[in-house]
């Protein structure tokens, strides 16, 4: 297992965001996590990378148990993630920005930026590595997200909402870039609420209801559980390819 995470339970006061959640994943894996706003997913992938500490349960990554160590270590370990909201350094350019992630393997800023240019190029902003961050559109920040994570050189890739507001020419770009991030060995863990990008991409599937599961399986199978329906897809048709 590439990532275990054991009855973790993530509680903002009395109420439990995440309420004794197990997912592991395997190396080489596309796992989707889905559900409802509000479900626990985002604070789920907070819990994994550290950006919160769990109320109880354990996380382990790459056969290490991080339960207590703080996101750069987890990062270090090979954990990449982007946000739901873009963390983009809005008055630094896009090279800038990548170089963040890159910065984690290569001290040296030389390196760094010619690491930050390499991802670049491979999500498709390899024109704009000198705008301003501020003048990207969502596509282009979307993409900068996943550049930047992938610049830390991961072994595993979480993705929160990675297509949220793209168009769905630009949805099928992304579904394909996700796919050349796979290939080139990287596990993921994608949270998207657009069907057929969990469809087209993931081969198993968890489903997050008030921060519980209350199914996984084969996309198929979860899109045609009546506690899936009920929960979260209500009437929506899902095309499967
Ligand atoms: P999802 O990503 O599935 O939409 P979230 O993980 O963002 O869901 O949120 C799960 C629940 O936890 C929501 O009810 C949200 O309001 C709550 N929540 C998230 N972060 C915090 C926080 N920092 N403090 C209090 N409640 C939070
Ligand atoms: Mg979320």
């Amino acid at each position: 297992m590439l990532i275990d995470a054991r009855n973790v339970v993530k509680a903002f006061g009395a109420f439990k965001a995440v309420d004794d959640a197990s997912v592991s994943v395997e190396e080489g894996d596309i796992l989707g996590l889905i559900g409802p706003n509000g479900a626990g997913k985002s604070t789920f992938f907070n819990c994994l990378t550290g950006d919160l500490p769990v109320t109880s349960g354990t996380v382990s990554f790459a056969g290490a148990d991080v339960t207590r160590l703080p996101p750069e270590a987890r990062a270090a370990l090979g954990l990449a993630r982007t946000f739901q909201v873009p963390l983009t350094f809005e008055s630094m350019s896009v090279l800038d920005n990548a170089m963040i992630g890159a910065l984690l393997r290569h001290p040296q800023a030389r390196d760094a930026r010619a690491k930050a240019r390499e991802v670049l190029e491979r999500v498709g902003l390899g024109p704009l590595i000198d705008t301003p961050a501020r003048s990207l559109g969502t596509p282009g920040r979307k993409r900068l997200e996943i550049a930047r994570a992938l610049a830390s050189e991961p072994k595993a890739l979480l993705l929160d909402e990675a297509m949220a507001g793209l168009t769905p020419t630009e949805v099928r770009d992304a579904i394909e870039l996700v796919k050349r991030v796979h290939g080139g060995g990287i596990t993921i863990v994608i949270v998207e609420h657009i069907m057929e990008v969990i469809v087209s991409l993931a081969s198993r599937v968890v489903v997050f209801h008030q921060g519980r599961e209350i199914a996984r399986g084969t996309p198929r199978e979860v899109t045609s559980d009546p506690a899936v329906i009920e929960a979260y897809l209500g009437r929506r048709k899902v095309r499967h390819a």
